[in-house]
């Protein structure tokens, strides 16, 4: 059972701010929110925000917060990506019990309402072109100019309404307009479109309508049907919120308060779907879930937990100004959680043999190895030694610098949980590379202690031994792009130019500890000295383990960084 997403105590913000506010005057007696994505594309980690967001106000006030697709769009919509979605929100830890709406459920209701702000005089259908709506609008600094449709009567409009939903009118004749003001400061003021014509098979409603309502006029009202009291929504539709007040009090119902708040960016990647569906149709990612996708299902497949990406959304907070968040905060919160929970084990990325030549070709011993340090309950287990070992590449030096500690001829150093060794040759091959290391082991130095005699070594090495161990394939994973803003470009220049080439490195010929075989699919492991890593739940087979590093052990990164300073 994996621990519920973690509830720590809320911090306050602007938005509980107001929700204090509107419980004490009365303007609302409880609190219900929703998440309200489009089936347009998987989720990401902006959607986890706001799902911590909107669910942990639930949460937190004793409220509800509704699951709903927003899906007023038949191109662009899919029941793949509505199950998708629930996928990535169950999986987050969220639960929205029987509360599973769709804004195309509401057609009929929004039909109804059209209808009424025709009575009122509110809506007029108009017969431009989308091209004229766009000029007759004019622009910032010039009013719009009146459509000459505006002022056709009520009875015109609701038979011509009418035929428009009876499919009399080619897609894109005529518009239902909501009938507002054409000199509005705000643009989205100027007789915003609620209707378009268009025939095109909708995933739920199939070809029941070929009348759909924007977003901008489904938005609002699928809120107000829900009875949500705060619609929490990304700071660019502030300036849509003059408009959905004007809908709901033209309409006089139900009216929850809009808030807006900073969407979540992220350095070194991009987060809209419509950049994402980009990546993933180009193939220039293996799909929404490439671990290098900053989709929650990228995420999963990566090896974060839903409760370091609940940490995370927990250390950002809301706030009112957009910035971009990087990636070694995410990072934090994975190591945080991932060393409390992750078992340990031992497995070589790039191997290279050590033969012990003072140790009996036929003699495997078993040496206890601790599971997890940070959590005694989790027990040891034993790890087979034999004449014949892997160890890291990197671990050996000919000629190693000042600091290298590690193993070089007639260095002597410790392997965890076994014994010391001392290397006393490095056997090259025909083009001169270092393809084995001779060393010769001490016996009183037996579970790694140190001997009797004090002697002590500066480096602890991980292996895994040849006789005992299994093949693997590795996934070492760098940022998806080499820049912290991709979006940062020149008009016109392709953003996908920065993509990272080298943002996947497969290792085939790892080597791991028997253990590692029955790792289960998404078992996530901290691999002695390499980093934390999942069993790939999609492509580990019986016999051919697949393991992704989620995170190195540190943060390189900002090791680097200091690094570069201190020599600077
Ligand atoms: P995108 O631009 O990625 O398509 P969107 O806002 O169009 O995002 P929706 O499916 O409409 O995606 O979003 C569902 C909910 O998630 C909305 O309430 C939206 O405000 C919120 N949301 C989307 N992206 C982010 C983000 N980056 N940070 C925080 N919240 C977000
Ligand atoms: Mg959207």
């Amino acid at each position: 059972m994996p621990d519920e997403p973690a509830a720590p105590k809320p911090k306050s913000n602007f938005i509980r701010d107001i929700i204090d506010r509107h419980l004490a005057s009365g303007r609302f007696d409880r609190v219900r929110t929703r998440f309200p994505p489009e089936p347009n594309g998987f989720l990401h980690i902006g959607h986890a925000k706001s799902l911590h967001l909107n669910f942990g106000l639930a949460r937190d006030y004793g409220g509800l917060c509704n699951l709903r697709m927003d899906d007023t769009n038949p191109e662009t919509e899919d029941q793949s990506y509505v199950d998708a979605i629930k996928e990535d929100v169950r999986w987050l830890g969220f639960d929205w019990e029987d509360r599973e709406y769709y804004a195309s459920d509401y057609y009929e209701r929004l039909y109804e309402w059209a209808v009424a702000l025709i009575k009122k005089g509110d809506a007029y259908v108009c017969d431009l072109t989308a091209d004229q709506v766009r000029e007759y609008r004019g622009t910032v600094t010039k009013p719009g100019t009146p459509s000459p449709y505006r002022d056709r009567s009520v009875a015109e409009n609701l038979d011509l309404f009418a035929r428009m939903r009876a499919g009399e009118f080619p897609d894109g004749s005529k518009t239902l307009r909501a009938k507002i003001d054409m000199a509005s400061p705000n643009m989205l003021m100027r007789d915003p479109l609620m209707y378009r014509i268009r025939r095109e098979r909708h995933y739920r409603r199939g070809d029941a309508w070929c009348l759909y309502p924007t977003y901008d006029w489904a938005h609002g009202q699928s809120d107000s049907i829900e009875g949500i009291t705060h619609s929490i929504c990304t700071l660019e539709f502030e300036v849509h919120r003059p408009l959905y007040d004007w809908f709901l009090d033209r309409l006089g119902v139900h009216h929850p308060q809009q808030i807006e708040f900073a969407r979540l960016n992220l350095g070194h990647t991009v987060i809209s779907k419509r950049r994402l569906l980009e990546l993933v149709e180009s193939g220039l990612v293996s799909g929404w879930d490439d671990p290098r996708m900053p989709t929650i299902s990228g995420f999963r497949r990566r090896g974060y937990s839903p409760e370091s990406i609940a940490a995370f959304c927990e250390k950002i907070g809301v706030a009112k100004d957009n910035s971009i968040v990087d990636l070694p905060l995410l990072e934090m919160c994975a190591r945080e959680h991932l060393n409390r929970t992750s078992p340990r084990a031992m497995a070589v990325l790039r191997p290279l043999k050590v033969v012990i030549t003072n140790y009996p070709a036929d003699r495997v011993e078993e040496f206890d190895a601790v599971n997890n340090p940070e959590d005694p309950s989790a027990g040891t287990r034993k790890v087979p030694f034999s004449r014949e070992l892997w160890i890291e590449r990197d671990d050996f030096m000919e000629a190693p610098p000042p600091k290298f500690y590690r193993l070089s001829p007639g260095r002597e150093v410790r392997l965890r949980y076994a014994y010391f060794i001392r290397c006393d040759e490095a056997v090259r091959d025909a083009s001169g590379e270092v393809v084995e290391l001779r060393c010769t082991y001490d016996p009183a130095t037996r579970g790694g202690d140190n001997p009797p005699d004090g002697r002590k070594v500066k480096a602890t090495l991980h292996w895994v031994s040849a006789r005992h161990a299994l093949d693997a394939e590795v996934r070492l994973y760098d940022t998806l792009f080499t820049v912290r803003d991709p979006l940062d470009v020149p008009e016109g220049a392709d953003w996908k130019a920065a993509l990272n080439p080298g943002s996947l490195e497969t290792v085939r010929d790892a080597k791991i500890e028997p253990l590692l075989a029955s790792a289960a699919p998404e078992s996530r492991w901290q691999f002695e000295r390499l980093g934390y890593f999942v069993a790939d739940r999609r492509d580990a087979r019986p016999g051919a383990p697949v393991f992704n590093r989620t995170v190195t052990l540190r943060d390189e990164w900002a090791r680097l960084v200091k690094a570069g300073r201190d020599a600077a």
